[in-house]
């Protein structure tokens, strides 16, 4: 009898473990208390709008393609790949950096800021290239078990990097602002602020300017069908509508789950859910980390986000647009230092129907907003409603159009939300922060220390936050599952 493993949740990490635990022979069911799969990467379609919930920058191509050759598939097989030129636009108060889709286009802007800065941007980003190479094929591919793990002939040679931050060494490099937070924008997908991030983390820069912004024709859940249809065709089993009630555990070993009042056995049980919640399913002896660990970890930003559909194109805006106009430092002082809503938030502005007219109706605009703010914080419809019409000011003046006479409906979605909907930890948006004290073998375990046969995956452990780590994570607690029979 093939050895039977329940999987809780159907985000990316879980979607990715079903495959490759099924791929090896286990009897896989994956349990979601959502209605639809796909975690925090869903989707809603309203009125011929299509808006991705979640995630919406397509990075790191080649992770997603070596993800889909272990099962001798290409992504191709599954979704239409378009690289974005230009990748993505940041509006600053007074000016505009367009962000191309080659190195040499994205030097000449450069050079246009600041005289220079495009010779010190190539090495900067050759660097990030070695890191890169040394971070995704090496470091991101180990369990986080032990320290030893980091130890390599390449990663002694850059460890002063762990000890320097990604902030510091940007500054000694260039003078402007502008490339100052353009260089540092990449490393917010990691959680932390870029002055407690190490610079060893420059590697995101070089996914960013070297591997470029990618969109999936359809949009982001296109890879979430993608990992459904292929999990199918492996053989996992999916009920949605089954919220997990209980982690059952005898003698020290778990024995299964519980969902809808019915007990449901299993030689494995690896949870998806936030890691925090994951362990609320397990009497109090069986958690490994007390609720003052989870308070004192640095997690990722909550996001209040509206989702708009709008009767017009949009002119002066791009695929993917960020709204630099304000004070970064001041706003990511508001995340982390003092959590309180920003009084002038940065913002993210995304529309995929400037590139893929299959995500609205004719002359229609699909309008996605993200503001980071602290987990944790006071969510209110005033103050929702309040952050909306802040922004959409700021859209309209900084790209010079009517905006709101176009808005057809709008939605929001905030700390509350992600609570409601994910479990989520204080509404965290993407899990915990990746810095010095919260890598690799810093993280929570991918497998319980206190009870047998019980694993975990997902952006609140090993490797970190984003699409791209969600994929590996799912792997490599099926290796250790795999290993552990
Ligand atoms: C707004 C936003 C924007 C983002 N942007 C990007 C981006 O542009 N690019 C990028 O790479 N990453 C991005 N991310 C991060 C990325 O989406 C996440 O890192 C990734 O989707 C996390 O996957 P996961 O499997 O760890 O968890 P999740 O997707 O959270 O999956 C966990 C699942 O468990 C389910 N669950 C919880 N409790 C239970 C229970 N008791 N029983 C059953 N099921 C349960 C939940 O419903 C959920 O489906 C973004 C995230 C958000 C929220």
């Amino acid at each position: 009898m093939d050895k039977k493993v329940v999987i809780i949740g159907s985000g990316f990490s879980s979607l990715s473990a079903s495959c490759y635990l099924a791929k090896w022979g286990f009897d896989v069911t994956v349990y979601e208390k959502n209605s639809t799969i796909g975690g925090r990467a869903s989707q809603m379609v309203k009125d011929g709008f299509t808006f991705d919930l979640g995630p919406s920058w397509y990075w790191m191509p080649d992770i997603f393609d070596k993800f889909f050759a272990d099962f001798g598939k290409q992504t191709s097989d599954y979704y239409t790949l378009h690289k974005l030129s230009p990748a993505y636009k940041i509006f600053f108060s007074d000016d505009s950096i367009t962000i191309g889709d080659t190195m040499d286009k994205i030097c000449s802007e450069f050079e246009r800021i600041e005289k220079g800065s495009s010779v010190h941007l190539r090495k900067f980003i050759s660097d990030a290239q070695e890191n890169y190479d040394i971070a995704i094929n090496k470091v991101v591919l180990k369990p986080g078990l032990s320290p030893f793990e980091l130890i390599t002939t390449d990663t002694i040679q850059k460890v002063d990097q762990f000890f320097k931050t990604i902030s510091g060494e940007v500054r000694k490099k260039f003078k402007n602002p502008k490339l100052i937070s353009t260089l540092e924008f990449p490393v917010l997908f990691l959680g932390a602020k870029p002055s407690n991030t190490p610079s060893f983390y420059s590697f995101m820069n070089f996914a960013d300017f070297g591997l470029g912004t990618w969109h999936p024709e359809g949009g982001m859940y296109e890879i979430i069908k993608a990992m459904h249809a292929l999990a199918l065709e492996l053989g996992v089993n999916f009920h949605v509508d089954s919220p997990v009630g209980k982690i059952r555990v005898t003698n020290g070993k778990t024995i299964g789950i519980t969902v809808n009042d019915q007990d449901i056995d299993a030689d494995f049980v690896l949870s998806g859910a936030d890691y925090h919640h994951s362990e609320t399913l397990l009497e109090q002896k069986y958690r490994q980390y007390s609720e003052k660990y989870w308070d004192q970890r640095t997690f990722a930003p909550s996001s209040l986000l509206f989702y708009v559909g709008l009767n017009k194109k949009l002119k002066n805006v791009e695929h993917h647009n960020l709204f630099f106009d304000t004070d970064f430092e001041q706003h990511t002082y508001d995340i982390y230092d003092k959590p309180q809503w920003p009084k002038k938030p940065l913002f993210y502005a995304n529309f995929p129907s400037k590139t893929d007219l299959t995500m609205a109706p004719k002359n229609c605009e699909t309008g996605f907003f993200l503001i980071p703010i602290a987990p944790g914080l006071e969510d209110t419809p005033e103050l929702r409603e309040q952050y909306f019409d802040l922004i959409m000011k700021r859209l309209e003046a900084r790209t010079e159009q009517n905006i709101k006479d176009g808005i057809l409906f709008y939605e929001s979605f905030c700390v509350n939300d992600f609570i409601e909907k994910y479990n989520s930890y204080k509404g965290n948006a993407y899990g915990m922060a990746n810095t010095l004290t919260q890598t690799a073998f810093l993280r929570p375990k991918l497998k319980s220390k206190k009870v047998k046969n019980l694993y975990f995956t997902g952006q609140l452990t090993v490797p970190g936050p984003g699409v791209p780590p969600s994929l590996i994570s799912g792997k490599l607690v099926s290796e250790l599952i795999s290993n552990n029979q």
